[in-house]
């Protein structure tokens, strides 16, 4: 990997990187270590998730490398962090990182779901705002709720591929199918693609928000999903992405997709925003933690 940060508790990272992790740690202990035959080591925390990490080439680099690089250690590091096997073995970084990209599986309870879920309580209101970003379809209030109860129907935060780099994106990814129909758009690209689809069904309005076409009679659903969830590490760098799906219902008939994009999840801009300490505050935003709280405030233990 080459991220890191030095705290089991927050979500901010950093790019591994010498001069930095020297000013970070001091050069000290629990960070820099000597080991029984006289190696210095030097340790850090997995942002996905939580595991101790050695960071290999920081002084020194083998050949064939061009940078430094993080890698799980395997082992509970006093003063560093605890192993966790599970986290370990779903975790985007891993080697040991599992292939089945079906189906939803799901970890038993532990520090890393209940961290998740925390995080995602506390921060709900930019996870909202970065979704509406990120996806092009503004969740309202009554969407975040709806999108909230459904996501404790399916406990998604026990979700095995779920890390504290991907928390408002899979946070989507367990909501199962959320009608966004009467929604606004926030990418008008987006928006004329799937009128341009069902044109004999949808239309916008002038503030783009997308309703039922004035001359279809029938009862219709707009619907999105998200399926299709995978990571992949390049150069140390991770890559993740998932499928966003857009359905169409009218009247008795089955439910029919119109349209599939791809959703990236920009790690970056998440971490920036949990850590923006600029971030304002407004009515909404309050609403938004508020609604997190009532919802899924009692599974925090
Ligand atoms: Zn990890």
């Amino acid at each position: 990997m080459n991220v890191y940060k030095l705290s089991v508790k927050t979500q901010g990272y950093y790019l591994i990187e010498k001069d930095s992790y020297e000013q970070r740690t001091a050069r000290r202990p629990p960070w820099y270590k000597v080991s029984d035959n006289g190696e210095p080591r030097y340790f850090a925390i997995c942002p996905a998730c939580n595991n101790p990490v050695q960071l290999i080439g920081l002084y020194k680099l083998p050949a064939n490398l061009h940078h430094p690089y993080g890698k799980h250690y395997g082992k509970s590091i006093p003063g560093v962090g605890l192993y966790d096997q599970n986290a370990y073995e779903w975790c985007p970084y891993s080697n040991k990182k599992q292939n089945n990209n079906d189906g939803k599986p799901k970890r038993s309870q532990s520090m890393l779901s209940q961290q998740i879920l925390s995080l995602l309580v506390m921060h709900f209101d930019k996870v909202i705002w970065l979704l509406s970003h990120s996806t092009g379809v503004n969740i309202d209030e009554a969407l975040a709720k709806s999108m909230l109860l459904q996501y404790r129907r399916e406990e998604g935060w026990l979700y095995s591929r779920a890390t504290l780099m991907n928390i408002p994106w899979v946070f989507a990814y367990m909501t199962d199918n959320q009608g966004i129909l009467f929604k606004k758009m926030r990418d008008v690209k987006l928006a004329d693609e799937l009128v341009a689809r069902s044109p004999e069904y949808l239309e916008q309005t002038a503030q783009h928000y997308l309703v039922k076409s004035k001359n279809c009679q029938s009862y219709i659903e707009l619907g999105v999903y998200y399926t299709k969830h995978q990571s992949e590490v390049v150069d140390d760098r991770l890559h993740e992405s998932m499928d966003m799906v857009f359905t169409r219902k009218v009247g008795y008939a089955a439910v029919e997709e119109i349209y599939r994009k791809s959703v990236l999840f920009d790690f970056n801009y998440f971490n920036n925003l949990v850590n923006f300490s600029d971030w304002k505050s407004s009515p909404k935003n309050e609403q938004l933690l508020q609604l997190a709280q009532e919802v899924l405030g009692d599974l925090i233990r």
